[in-house]
Order: structure tokens, then C-alpha cells, then sequence
């Protein structure tokens, strides 16, 4: 099958309805590949070894769109081999793109975490952040950027639920600009605690109804959801350039990924991908 074949133009009405088995030669399975996000889903699953005894933490590609300084004071080192294997882990797990495991390679996850919690940071859960929230799974974060990237560099991509600020992170090794936005205050702030002592230049976080989108930012090469809705958010198919790509869980109980690509001014493709599970997706701020 060509490109062109499996492309199927769609209007911005008919989206919700499509559901594809393959995308642009990407591999796309309706196989439930189940990624929960739920801590405890996460804790009765994942039995790999704690993170102990803990030595220096991440250090930055030296290139890429983005790079990241350890400035971090205070907090337990991670081995980096923790990060490596995590990586190794997401190889096996079908990741292939190099710039996406070179970003999960280099960003700290566990300086994301409470303490309590960054004995886990390298293994494939979910954790809670507070509010109800949680860090996204390693290899969710990946999948979704692989797709999103499809090979192309990204210029500008918006991330709809900073959380803790992780994703909008890796985000920053494989874009040129990152803009995030966080409708809960409280996480909010602690993104941006927990991103000035990494110094990262790319990434602009704002506090606000990610369901809207950030129109004096757009348009954006790459949207990616972390929170599921019912739907994908009409205005945020508006904000991709066209041959631009969204990538967003989308359902309640059930969820799956969906990726959205916009083929012209007015016409969007649609891709339903493997089954996952999200916090949801809430209007308004809080
Ligand atoms: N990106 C995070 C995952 C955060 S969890 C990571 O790096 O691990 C999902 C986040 O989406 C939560 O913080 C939640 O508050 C936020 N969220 C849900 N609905 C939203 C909306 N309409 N706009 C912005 N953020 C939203």
C-alpha cells in the first residue's frame, strides 16, 4: 500500500467516526497493548528493583534542539544506568526512533517525582503527582512522541496537561519550542519547580484550558494530549499546519490513542491506534 493509500482525507466532522488498521506505514495495531496509567494498576504490575544506592543524575545530549542542565540541589542522584535500562526496556518494546530514546535517555525523570516516589522513577508506571494526577508511563511518553515526530524534526508542539512537567521535558530534546499548558494551578507551579533547576529554554508553560488550545501560539507541527477526552477538542484540530500531527487518548473507561493528521486547510485524517489509559481531560481551570 502507498502513502497515499493509506491516507484517508476526512472533513473535520467525520472525524470521530474512523477508526484505521494502518498509518502511513507506521505500525499501528487495534491489538490491546494496555498502558496503564493508574498508580495502582501500575504497583501490582511492576516488580523491577528500586532505585538504590543512587549516583549522579542525567547529563544533557550535546545536541538536539534542547538541552538540558543538571542544576538540580538536594535531591538523590539516580544511576544513569537506571535510565539506560529504561531505555533498553522501551527498545524492546517496539520504540525505534533514535532522537525520542536519546530524550528519554537524558531527561531525570525521578527529579520529577516527590522523593517518596523517585525510587520508582525508572520503572514503566505511571505515578501519582498529587491532585489526582499522575506522571505519565515511560513508554506511553515515548510511543506518543514517535508518532507524533514520525522522523520529521518538530518546530512548535503544544502539550495539553504539563502534570509535572516530565513530557513537556523529553519534548524539548525533539522540538525547537514547547508550549504546555496546565489547567490544574497547583501543578502548574510545581512544572515550573520542577523545571528552573534544569534551565531548559524551550518550553513555555501556561496555565489555562488546554480543550482551547493556545491560538496566539499556533499553529503547532505536533499536539499531543496526556489527559483523555470523549473527544479530540475541534479547536485544537484547528491549530495544526497542515501535514502537522495530533496524538490524544480518547474515550472514558475504554480508551484508545487516536492520531489525527490535517492533510489540507479542511480536511483532517484519523487513526485509532492501541487501547491506553489516561487521567481525563476536564474543561475549564482549577
Ligand atoms: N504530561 C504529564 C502528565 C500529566 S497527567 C507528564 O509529563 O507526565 C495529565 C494532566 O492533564 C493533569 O495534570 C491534568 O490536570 C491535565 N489536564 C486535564 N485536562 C486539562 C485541560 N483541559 N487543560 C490542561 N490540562 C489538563
Amino acid at each position: 500500500m502507498t502513502d497515499k493509500a493509506r491516507r484517508f482525507p476526512l472533513s473535520l466532522s467525520a472525524l470521530s467516526q474512523k477508526s484505521l488498521p494502518s498509518f502511513r506505514g507506521q505500525p499501528v495495531s487495534s491489538n490491546a497493548i494496555v498502558t496503564p496509567q493508574t498508580a495502582t494498576k501500575n504497583s501490582a504490575q511492576n516488580s523491577q528493583p528500586r532505585v538504590s544506592p543512587l549516583a549522579p543524575a542525567a547529563t544533557a545530549p550535546k545536541s538536539g534542539p534542547g538541552s538540558l542542565a543538571n542544576g538540580a540541589r538536594g535531591v538523590p542522584p539516580v544511576s544513569d544506568a537506571l535510565r539506560r535500562a529504561m531505555v533498553a526496556r522501551l527498545v524492546k518494546q517496539g520504540i525505534t526512533n533514535r532522537a525520542v530514546l536519546a530524550a528519554m535517555e537524558a531527561v531525570p525523570r525521578h527529579l520529577f517525582m516527590e522523593p517518596g516516589f523517585s525510587g520508582q522513577a525508572y520503572i514503566d508506571a505511571s505515578i501519582p503527582i498529587g491532585y489526582q494526577q499522575t506522571i505519565s508511563q515511560p513508554y506511553i511518553v515515548a510511543r506518543m512522541l514517535e508518532i507524533m515526530c514520525n522522523g520529521r524534526k518538530l518546530d512548535r508542539v503544544l502539550e495539553i496537561g504539563t502534570g509535572c512537567g516530565y513530557q513537556a521535558s523529553v519534548l524539548s530534546l525533539v522540538a525547537k519550542d514547547v508550549f504546555s499548558i496546565e489547567r490544574l494551578k497547583p501543578l502548574h507551579e510545581l512544572a515550573k519547580t520542577n523545571l528552573r533547576p534544569l534551565r531548559i529554554a524551550n518550553i513555555r508553560l501556561h496555565y489555562g484550558d488546554g480543550m482551547l488550545g493556545l491560538p496566539q501560539a499556533a499553529p503547532f507541527d505536533g499536539i499531543i494530549l496526556a489527559a483523555a477526552g470523549l473527544e479530540v477538542p475541534r479547536l485544537l484540530l484547528e491549530q495544526l499546519t497542515v501535514g502537522g500531527r495530533l496524538i490524544a487518548p480518547v474515550g472514558a473507561k475504554q480508551q484508545e490513542l487516536q492520531l489525527i493528521e490535517r492533510v489540507s486547510k479542511s480536511e483532517w485524517s484519523s487513526m485509532t491506534l492501541e487501547q491506553c489509559h489516561f487521567v481525563p481531560l476536564c474543561p475549564g481551570t482549577a
